[in-house]
């Protein structure tokens, strides 16, 4: 494929687009000729810069570049389909500016919402309960009881002392229910275990307690066909990080949008977590799956798993605080000839990126509940989040 079929207004836009939502500068070397030069997409994700008009602006200016842009399209109907779902998908998120501001000003302007964190003594749950202190008490606060798998003692999360309580012993769903006359609004966090996922969210669905549920594993099949089914407000979603979701969201309407545009490029993939995970990123999975609709071809198997301490100081560059908790993923593309490079990074050190985010899904979560019946839909993932402008920046 010759370098010129490479989509240059998608380019430009997401240069515009990412320099809006992570305030940084997306190098794409000859702005008059933006494919002279590799871009390289440095996200350094803890910077929480978040613009609100980021997905309707990518999503606008995408559409005009698909109507710029006369790639040749495997399948008429396909592509065809494909704009109308985007234009839909614009519709969705370019009307709502001042829903979202009103969404917002709902869950910041009304009552703060009372999260109660299980289990806040894990890593996980520990980072939301930090965020939820750490956020305006107009926004939130935390509920001064968590469930553990054990009773454990009493933990201080930013001056709130919180009881915490097995949730395999006694009445669970009769602390809930005290919870509930205590905190008529509140919504629960679950980060807890794979294995804990199903029976946790039966204990919240049979008590109708609104959950933004971030863990793991577990039977996602019939969580989701449970919770539908009761008609509680959820949000679920394995990867809470909002501007890696924003990343995934854009790379997936890039597929749509362009199929084959990087037909016969090679990919090569590098992720880099911490030793204990050892199955292959969740995240690179998706972003793979979109790159094959690109065009490469790309083996999810051949995706390089960097799990060992000295390749994730010297040649990852993984600060060593970190090394217990990091998620870096490289995406290189080369076209046949070798003229042509590109390179998309983004490199997470530590958790808030997600706690940050599960925050912003429960105050999200909040405004629905509010809302009452309104909507049909009442299971919810972070995309949702998203097109809402549900994000509040500390
Ligand atoms: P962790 O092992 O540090 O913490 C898990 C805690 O859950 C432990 O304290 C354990 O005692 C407790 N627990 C076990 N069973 C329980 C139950 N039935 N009810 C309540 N608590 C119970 O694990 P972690 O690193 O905090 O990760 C938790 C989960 O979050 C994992 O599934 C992980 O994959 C997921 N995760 C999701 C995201 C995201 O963005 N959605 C990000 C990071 C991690």
């Amino acid at each position: 494929m010759a370098a010129d079929d490479v989509p240059a207004p998608f380019l430009l836009s997401l240069q515009k687009n990412l320099r809006a939502l992570f305030g940084f500068q997306l190098s794409i070397g000859d702005q008059s000729n933006p494919w002279n030069a590799s871009p390289s997409l440095l996200s350094h994700i803890d910077t929480h810069v978040w613009n609100e008009t980021f997905l309707s602006s990518t999503l606008r200016d995408m559409s005009s570049a698909v109507s710029a842009f006369a790639a040749p399209t495997p399948s008429h109907s396909t592509f065809t389909a494909s704009r109308r779902d985007n234009q839909r998908l614009l519709k969705r998120s370019a009307a709502p500016k001042s829903r979202a501001r009103a969404m917002a000003s709902n869950t910041v302007a009304s009552a703060p919402v009372p999260i109660m964190v299980n289990d806040l003594t894990g890593k996980m749950g520990r980072a939301v309960a930090d965020a939820v202190v750490a956020r305006s008490k107009d926004q939130c606060f935390l509920i001064p009881v968590a469930f553990s798998g054990d009773a454990k003692d009493a933990v201080d999360v930013g001056g709130v002392k919180v009881e915490i309580k097995s949730i395999r012993e006694g009445d669970p769903g009769a602390v809930l229910e005290e919870l509930k006359t205590e905190y008529p609004d509140m919504i629960v966090v679950d980060y807890t275990l794979p294995a804990a996922v199903n029976a946790n969210a039966d204990l919240y669905v049979k008590h109708q307690m609104p959950f933004v549920m971030g863990t793991t594993g577990g039977d996602r099949e019939k969580l989701f066909a449970d919770v539908k089914k009761s008609k509680l407000n959820a949000v679920i979603a394995p990867q809470m990080g909002k501007q890696v979701v924003a990343f995934q969201a854009a790379m997936r309407l890039m597929g749509e949008n362009f199929p084959g545009a990087f037909k016969g490029y090679t990919l090569e993939v590098i992720e880099s977590h911490q030793t204990s995970k050892v199955d292959t990123s969740g995240t690179a999975k998706a972003i793979v799956q979109s790159f094959n609709d690109l065009g490469c071809g790309f083996d999810i198997k051949d995706v390089t798993l960097v799990r060992d301490v000295p390749t994730q100081l010297n040649e990852m560059k993984v600060p060593e605080e970190y090394l217990l908790g990091h998620a870096y993923h490289t995406y290189r593309l080369k076209s046949p000839d070798g003229t042509v490079s590109f390179e998309f990074q983004h490199n997470v050190c530590g958790r808030s990126i997600y706690a940050e985010g599960t925050v912003d899904a429960a105050l999200f979560l909040s405004g629905k509940v509010a809302q009452g019946g309104e909507s049909s839909k009442t299971v919810y993932d972070m995309i949702d989040v998203l097109k809402e402008g549900g994000m509040v920046t500390n």
